[in-house]
């Protein structure tokens, strides 16, 4: 069985990047399994605790900083604090799977300098910026304020592109899927 890689997938919000995510986790022969990250904001829509994320206060969110929990951490938003648990990643390769995941653009490259030779970095590209910022009014989950924040957000996340191994740019949807399907079955069995 493959198992014991890193697929990180990184991009601006409203990228398509965790429907990508999403569709990958459905091929079994990928042994792929998500990393959950922790975070303080607050529980959004359909999401649950122990599936989407870790939802944890802010207080326990710094806690866990100061006990180095973290292998990467950020704070994302304004007091939005995400990261990844180092205990999360040896939890999932215990179980003997690949790694998938759906982290914003410092901490995709944060992981891959840890395990460079075992990360896949693919970073998602939005066909343009007005075109991300119609995604994200059209999920409508975000205020406004939120809106404009992500967008800014992006700006400056596109910078960093080129520091991955790949860019997929995901201008539709499906053909973006396939190469991502391609891209990762490819790197795990090498
Ligand atoms: P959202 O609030 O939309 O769920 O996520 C906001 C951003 O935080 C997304 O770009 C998401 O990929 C990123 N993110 C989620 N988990 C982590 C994490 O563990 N570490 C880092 N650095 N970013 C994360």
């Amino acid at each position: 069985m493959k198992k014991g890689k890193l697929i990180v997938f990184s991009a601006p919000s409203g990228s398509g990047k965790t429907t990508i995510v999403r569709h990958l986790l459905e091929k079994p022969e990928l042994n792929l399994a998500f990393s959950i990250s922790a975070t303080s904001r607050k529980i959004r829509g359909t999401e649950e605790h122990g599936k989407d994320y870790y939802f944890i206060s802010p207080k326990k969110f710094q806690k866990f900083i100061k006990k180095e929990k973290f292998i990467e951490f950020e704070e994302v938003y304004k007091d939005n604090f995400y990261g990844t648990l180092k205990k999360e990643i040896k939890r999932l390769r215990k179980e003997g799977k690949n790694v998938i995941f759906d982290i914003d653009v410092i901490g995709g490259l944060n992981i891959k300098n840890h395990f460079p030779k075992k990360t896949l970095a693919i970073f998602v590209k939005p066909p343009s910026l007005e075109e991300m910022e119609r995604r994200l009014r059209n999920r409508q989950t975000d205020s406004e304020e939120k809106i404009k924040e992500r967008v800014a957000k992006a700006n400056h996340e596109m910078q960093f592109a080129d520091k991955f191994d790949v860019i997929l740019v995901n201008d539709n949807l499906e053909e973006a899927k396939e190469k991502a399907y391609k891209l990762v079955k490819e790197f795990i069995e090498k």
